[in-house]
């Protein structure tokens, strides 16, 4: 392919994660920096805007752009340098957190942070800051990345650490693809000594014992993640299982060689050697409704109140939600919305108890609900706190699409009211006026003059930009 790309023949349909937004633009698949040089030229000559797009996970429209050019990194997509003895890894921002698992266990190595699936691309794990179930230990993944090169929009190339171009370096990295385009990334993997983890799980009756669970209990692991029903009343609201994980120490297992190994990672293609995986989800359909999921979800909780331990792969525990591809069509035509709310650990029971209770009210339960310990960090467009997230999942229909919104948008009074923030990959109702109050004018001015340093033409948008940053 040369630097030369048609917009005639690639205007096509673009989806966020959840399927629940949908936007066309002019697809370009640059597969080198000089490639993305010549799309944003295109872009300038055109009159159009520019989203930067990875694996397109984001469940909301961070990389969507209507009527505008998406750049999708996916065919940059090569682990540049990799150095078994110190972890160091440098890839281009299209490389999958599965490439790059799949590059490093077999030699004792991990991604310091990871995301609840594999298939995110390390530029859009940047552009989000993604945080994993180790957040309260490790931090988000901005703080293992050593180095990056980035392209900016005017031609001009850029290497930024947390010493080099340190204010670049913070605001590029949650800069939700709105500065530059991470070109290389160079990251810090952590050492492993076994491809299994230790994990315990032990169930909690209410939503005071959950972050009790989860407060209490992160400084003893790794790891750590609570499930909750979002479908309980009364005393049981919040109830739910924590898991929670260690590392095996050196020497803890015998077999290293072999659980190490891709092939004893890898997650099974089919259920109970029967059911192709890629099937399952049109059995779940028929589950995917209020009634369905409260009696999965009870069946869940009765399951989970027998506590154990277990060992289990770094994949199975990470990555469970890989394990049924397309999980997310069992939300049906319209699809789900993700919300996370992120609260001090001083407010969040009392705020998500009134989360919850008006998610009951309204007749829109979550069907699935995540909680995690959290601490802050020095990214600029920062979602982290010291406390909890809680993510629910809601399933999107013709008829209540409305109410949802309105029901989302009281969340974020909420949240705010307690002191909260959000997290820009996910929530898909975030107003400007709610921005503005949990990042702060001073924060968002900032962003806005670095952007005007990086991208003075403005050929940088996302859907998400402009609903949420145009102001
Ligand atoms: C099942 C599932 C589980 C998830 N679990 C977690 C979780 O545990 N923790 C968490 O934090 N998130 C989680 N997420 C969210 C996901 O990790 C983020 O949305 C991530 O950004 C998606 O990566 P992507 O490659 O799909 O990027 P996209 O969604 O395509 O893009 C994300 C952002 O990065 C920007 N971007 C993409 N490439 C570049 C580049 N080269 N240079 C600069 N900017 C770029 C885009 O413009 C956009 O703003 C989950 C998502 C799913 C679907």
């Amino acid at each position: 392919m040369n630097s030369t790309f048609s917009l005639e023949t690639s205007f096509q349909v673009f989806e966020n994660f959840g399927h629940s937004l949908r936007t066309a633009g002019y697809h370009i698949l640059p597969t080198n920096t000089e490639q993305i040089a010549a799309a944003f030229q295109l872009a300038k000559k055109s009159g159009l805007t520019v989203t930067l797009r990875g694996a397109g996970r984001s469940y909301n429209d961070a990389s969507l752009n209507g009527g505008g050019i998406v750049l999708d990194l996916t065919a940059m997509n090569h682990i540049l340098e990799w150095d078994p003895a110190t972890g160091v890894a440098k890839a281009e921002p299209g490389v999958t957190l599965e490439q790059l698992w799949h590059q490093v266990l077999p030699d004792g190595w991990w991604p310091p942070v990871v995301s609840g699936t594999m298939y995110t691309t390390l530029g859009g794990c940047l552009g989000a800051n993604i945080h994993g179930k180790n957040n309260f230990k490790m931090g988000t993944i901005g703080e293992h990345v050593l180095e990056f090169s980035a392209l900016l929009p005017t031609g001009a190339e850029i290497t930024c650490s947390p010493k080099k171009n340190a204010d670049l370096f913070y605001a590029f990295i949650s800069g939700l693809g709105m500065l530059g385009v991470f070109t290389s990334i160079t990251l810090q993997m952590k050492h492993v000594y076994s491809g299994l983890l230790e994990v315990h799980a032990w169930p909690v009756s209410d939503l005071s014992a959950q972050l009790r669970d989860l407060q209490e209990g992160a400084p003893a692991y790794d790891y750590i993640v609570g499930w909750l029903d979002a479908t309980a009343h009364g005393k049981g609201l919040g109830r739910g299982q924590i898991h929670a994980a260690k590392y095996l120490s050196e020497g803890d297992d015998p077999n290293f060689e072999k659980t190490l190994k891709v092939k004893y990672q890898t997650l099974p293609s089919t259920f109970f050697g029967v059911v192709p995986k890629n099937i399952l989800y049109i059995f779940m359909k028929p589950f995917f409704n209020n009634l369905g999921t409260w009696a999965i979800n009870t069946a869940k909780y009765v399951a989970s109140l027998r506590k154990g331990v277990h060992r289990q792969s770094h994949a199975a525990f990470h990555f469970l939600l890989d394990y049924v591809p397309n999980w997310e069509l069992s939300y049906g035509r319209r699809g789900l919305i993700q919300y996370q709310s992120f609260l001090p650990k001083e407010t969040a029971q009392e705020a998500w108890t009134e989360m919850l209770t008006l998610s009951h009210k309204r007749g829109l339960p979550s069907y699935l609900g995540v909680t995690k310990r959290h601490r802050p960090d020095d990214f600029l467009l920062s979602h982290a706190l010291d406390g909890f997230s809680l993510a629910l999942d809601f399933k999107v229909t013709d008829s209540n699409r409305a109410k949802l919104s309105q029901l989302l948008q009281e969340f974020d009074q909420i949240v705010l009211a307690a002191g909260g923030r959000f997290y820009f990959a996910k929530n898909s109702e975030t107003s400007p006026e709610t921005a503005l109050r949990f990042l702060g004018v001073e924060t968002i001015e900032r962003f806005k003059k670095l952007k005007g340093r990086t991208d003075p033409n403005n050929l940088l948008e996302s859907d998400l930009y402009r609903r949420v940053f145009e102001m």
